[in-house]
């Protein structure tokens, strides 16, 4: 049983994951090393590669755990390139539906549906927080996400700004490059604050 340290392509989770398979080639001085990772949180499978000079003292004591499947041993990330490389980020604390809107934004050809997306993101978030009220608009929920600490001022202000890209996107169907580009960084810190970090928290809460 063999386990390696990484973070996994897909679900973004970080931990200890199971070795399922080994291919070992030798070339002439150089080994090459894949193996099969699963995932221990989304059971999706990755692939970690690396390849050492035959001689390296590292690899010896490496290749000796490699050689003895019977026994529990942990690999360092560091060793090992994954494949694939994640194309984005999502983390599993993240609700269905808004993995889902980051997918769009990532994949789209079109800059105004990326930027909508964003701009739902940001609504659907708050309201999920329980930021609800249906007289209220957008504008009034980032002030009170604000108002009750659970936004700061600089995600208000800069949230604010999503909102107007999404707004103009929404009813001019405008909307540029570099305002994706703003919007993918607003939602990975925005979602890390409402999401990850609580999640993060508990797990040593608990
Ligand atoms: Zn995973």
């Amino acid at each position: 049983m063999f386990f390696i340290v990484a973070t996994c392509p897909f679900c973004n989770i970080r931990g200890k994951h199971r070795g399922i398979g080994i291919n070992q080639r030798f070339t002439t001085g150089l080994d090459k090393v894949s193996i099969i990772v699963r995932c221990f949180a989304c059971n999706k499978d990755f692939l970690a590669t690396t390849s050492y000079p035959r001689d390296d003292e590292d690899y010896k004591q490496i290749k000796h755990y490699f050689n003895t499947p019977t026994s529990e041993v942990v690999y360092p990330d560091k060793v090992f390139n994954i494949f694939p490389k994640p194309e984005f980020y999502i983390h599993s604390s993240f609700p269905d539906d808004i993995k889902e809107l980051i997918h769009e934004i990532y994949t789209t050809k079109s800059p105004k549906v990326a930027v909508m997306c964003a701009r739902a993101i940001l609504d659907y978030t708050l309201k999920n927080l329980g930021i609800r009220n249906d007289n209220k608009n957008l504008y009034d929920r980032i002030q009170d996400a604000y108002n009750q600490e659970i936004i700061t001022k600089p995600v208000a202000e800069w949230a604010h700004i999503i909102r107007k890209f999404g707004n103009f996107a929404i009813h001019e169907l405008k909307a540029t490059e570099k305002e994706v580009d703003e919007v993918k960084e607003f939602i990975k810190i925005f979602l890390d604050l409402v999401y990850r970090i609580p999640y993060e928290i508990n797990k040593f809460k608990s």
